[in-house]
């Protein structure tokens, strides 16, 4: 059975696109630890980002990097923050974070729960300056 960020790229599940190609996909986190929080994931199953082969691996960082590139001039933040956790969620995912202090790459700290308006709002903004 799939798991629930496969669905969530194949379009099974709902969220708030950010970006995609036909190997990767980004959205938001829907309950953030700052707004514009975004993870990126491989369509494939695999559990583990460091489980992955080297050059689809690579690929996945530099898509990430055009994600957080948008990201940046969406949210203006000091830099956009990098984080692999995969403690809930066994489909690999990269976390990023618009940061504008250490803090908010807190995982710990309550999450934020945008309502769905703003989620969209962000997600479309973000889309509006991936290249
Ligand atoms: P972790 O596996 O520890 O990296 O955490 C998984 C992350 O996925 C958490 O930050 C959750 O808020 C997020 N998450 C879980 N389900 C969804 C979903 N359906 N849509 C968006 N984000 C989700």
């Amino acid at each position: 059975m799939a798991d629930i960020f496969s669905k969530i790229a194949a379009g099974e599940i709902p969220s708030y696109k950010v970006a995609a190609n036909d190997e990767f996909y980004a959205f938001l986190d829907i309950n953030p630890v700052a707004m514009g929080h975004t993870l990126v994931i491989p369509r494939r199953e695999v559990d583990y980002l460091f489980d992955m082969e080297d050059d689809e691996l690579a690929r996945m960082i530099v898509f990430a990097k055009r994600v957080a590139k948008a990201l940046k001039k969406a949210f203006p933040c000091r830099k956009v923050g990098v984080a692999v956790l995969g403690l809930e969620v066994a489909h690999a995912h990269i976390h990023l974070v618009p940061m504008q202090s250490e803090k908010d790459m807190d995982f710990r700290k309550e999450k934020l729960s945008p309502k769905p308006e703003e989620l969209e709002a962000a997600a479309a903004r973000i889309r509006s300056f991936f290249e």
